[in-house]
């Protein structure tokens, strides 16, 4: 018996990194899962990797900033799985700058994919959830939202996202749904990778430097953050909403 046997869930950006973690997660737990990514053969692929592992899966390209394209995602994973329970918005882009440098496009970009991104795919999907009186949604926010030098736009759309969590949390509440954030730290995937090339750095160093700021002493991987998102999504978390959880190895 898995924790999610007969649950349906929708997991955005996760052709790769995070997003593929949790969708892998969630899966081998009994989920069956929409994978969601911008990019449509990641996203098969994504979804073939966890059907090769026995699970049950749906590749599925959609751009979360598209109202259309969310509205047809969420149709697709309740006609073709059979429903709607857990909903994980973790698509996402970086576009850093000094705030000086940052264009106005830039700014905006994050902000849609982050924030507009959320909105748009929890309000498809709560048509669905209220309705049956049960779900739980899974929001991915970031230690950024306390503030980060070069990400005026990533942190703003964090901090956003809690915000919105907090509020969804209270509406949707009376309706049997949960909504909670999860704030990772450094996470090796593809995201850091970047941010480490863009210092000019080879992303092993900079992983290596980072460990060195952590308290567990090591940077974290998807597996970390898919434990969260699985408790937050369990049906045992019932009595757990709106909250922000930081996961992070102990940074302050
Ligand atoms: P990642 O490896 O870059 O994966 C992000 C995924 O989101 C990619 O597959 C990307 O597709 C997809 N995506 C981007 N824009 C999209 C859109 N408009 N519509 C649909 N999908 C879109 O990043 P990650 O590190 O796994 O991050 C996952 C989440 O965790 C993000 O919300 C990120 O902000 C958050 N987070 C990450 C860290 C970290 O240390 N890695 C820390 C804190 C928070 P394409 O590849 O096609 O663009």
């Amino acid at each position: 018996m898995g924790r999610f046997d007969g649950r349906v869930a929708i997991v955005s950006g996760a052709g790769q990194g995070i997003g593929a973690g949790i969708a892998a997660r969630l899966a081998s737990e009994g989920a069956a899962v929409g994978v969601l990514d911008l990019n449509a053969d990641a996203a098969s692929s994504s979804a073939e990797a966890i059907t090769l592992a026995g699970g049950t899966a749906v590749g599925i390209g959609a751009d979360v900033t598209s109202e259309e394209g969310v509205n047809a995602a969420v149709d697709q994973v309740v006609r073709e799985l059979g429903g709607l329970d857990i909903v994980v918005n973790n698509a996402g882009i970086t576009r850093d700058n000094m705030l000086f440098k940052m264009s106005v496009e830039d700014f905006d970009l994050v902000l849609a994919v982050h924030l507009r991104g959320t909105f748009l795919l929890t309000k498809a999907a709560q048509r669905h959830l209220v309705e049956q009186r049960y779900g739980r949604i899974v929001n991915l926010s970031s230690r950024s939202a306390l503030g980060n030098r070069g990400q005026a736009n990533y942190a703003s759309a964090k901090a956003g996202v809690i915000a919105f969590t907090a509020t969804a949390a209270l509406e949707l509440g009376p309706f049997g749904i949960t909504v909670n954030a999860v704030a990772p730290g450094y996470i090796a995937t593809d995201m850091t990778a970047a941010t480490a090339r863009r210092l000019g750095m080879d992303p092993e160093e900079h992983q290596k430097l980072a460990a060195e700021q952590i308290p567990v002493r090591r940077v974290g991987t998807p597996d970390d953050i898919a434990a969260v998102v699985a408790f937050f999504a369990s049906e045992e978390a019932g009595y757990v909403s709106g909250q922000t959880l930081h996961v992070n190895g102990g940074q302050r």
